[in-house]
């Protein structure tokens, strides 16, 4: 059913998916959304080197458009939405799309990248604060290069066990794969507290290696730590296929939709964007935005797909699209065998 050509164009009509929806609009317009996959949009936690790749990649762009931008302005322009170091305004607009909840990615470029405003140990009390900010707003998915060894361990427990982060976030293109050794403290630490583990899949600012971010380099340490939630961000778009096995046949890997919010809207990819619903694996799909690369107005599209009909039935069951818009990385958190910490940071 879901491989049938909608009868209505997306993108460009997204009101024609909201009177279509019929009786289905009823029970969805009630689903809850919790954004697995956001950052916190500032300038304090990525490094100036990863911006110059992204920006390198934009003057490339330039070739398509018949009005070309000097580098500066685009620098300027990308550094722009990047100023939000409280994350006010990732709130409001979290407000606007009905988000009740985001999960907050930091990844550690320290060791791979220069440019970093701050330490390892200051972005994750930055992070903390957030937290103390907006209360119940926010989850936390720490990262740590593996190739800090000891102290960066020491640094990734105490940011779970004094801030209250929930998950470890891994940056393969760094230059180190999901199966590294190095890492094997840390998934350690992770199965015994049944915390997840969050992965980029794919490519990423070029100054990075896109190798090592291939998804199946996760299929070892999700068959030995089994405690472990195992999520491949990206997994919707970057080896799409290869994910949808991992997910399908380890129990414990799942993928986000980052980056799908593109497809959803792309009249070209709508079909490969639905089929992804249709492989039984919705139980492992993770709303995500990944904002503040994907603004959140762009998101409505996809949100509006998973809540709506197409001839008269839901494109995704209904139970089943509240599990990818909420459900699933709500089931994920609620397995952390860790106490909640006092709010001012004590382990309780
Ligand atoms: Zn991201």
């Amino acid at each position: 059913m879901l491989r049938r050509r909608p009868a209505i164009s997306i993108g460009s009509n997204q009101e024609a998916i909201r009177k279509q929806s019929g009786s289905n609009q009823e029970a969805t317009t009630h689903m809850r959304l919790i954004d697995g996959h956001t950052h916190v949009a500032s300038t304090h936690f990525i490094p100036t080197e990863f911006m110059d790749g992204i920006v390198d990649n934009m003057m490339e762009q330039m070739h398509l458009s018949p009005v070309p931008v000097a580098r500066e302005r685009a620098m300027a322009r990308l550094l722009a939405g990047y100023q939000d170091h409280d994350a006010d305004i990732q709130v409001r607009e979290m407000d606007k799309l009905g988000i009740e909840k985001s999960v907050l990615l930091l990844p550690d470029f320290t060791y791979a990248l220069k440019g970093n405003a701050y330490t390892v140990d200051e972005m994750f009390a930055r992070h903390w604060q957030i937290l103390q900010r907006h209360p119940g707003r926010f989850e936390v998915f720490a990262g740590v290069d593996p190739r800090w060894g000891r102290d960066g361990l020491a640094t990734f427990q105490r940011g779970v066990e004094q801030y209250g982060f929930r998950g470890l976030k891994l940056y393969p293109p760094c230059g180190y794969q999901a199966d590294d050794p190095a890492l094997t403290p840390f998934y350690e630490y992770c199965q015994e507290y049944h915390l997840p583990v969050l992965l980029h899949t794919g490519s990423t600012s070029p100054v990075l290696a896109f190798g090592p971010a291939v998804p199946m380099h996760v299929d070892g340490p999700a068959r030995r730590y089994t405690n472990i939630s195992f999520i491949l961000a990206h997994g919707a778009v970057n080896y799409q296929e290869e994910c949808v096995n991992l997910c399908r046949y380890r129990p414990n890997v799942y993928l986000d939709l980052s980056g799908a919010q593109w497809s959803a809207a792309n009249p070209h990819h709508l079909a490969d964007f639905l089929k992804l619903f249709s492989n039984g694996i919705n139980h492992k799909i993770i709303f995500g935005t990944d904002w503040p690369i994907n603004k959140y107005h762009l998101n409505s599209t996809m949100i509006d797909l998973l809540r709506s009909e197409d001839q008269g039935r839901p494109r995704v069951p209904v139970r089943e699209a509240q599990l990818i818009l909420a459900g699933n990385i709500e089931r994920i958190l609620a397995k952390a065998r860790v106490a909640r910490p006092a709010a001012d940071g004590a382990a309780a």
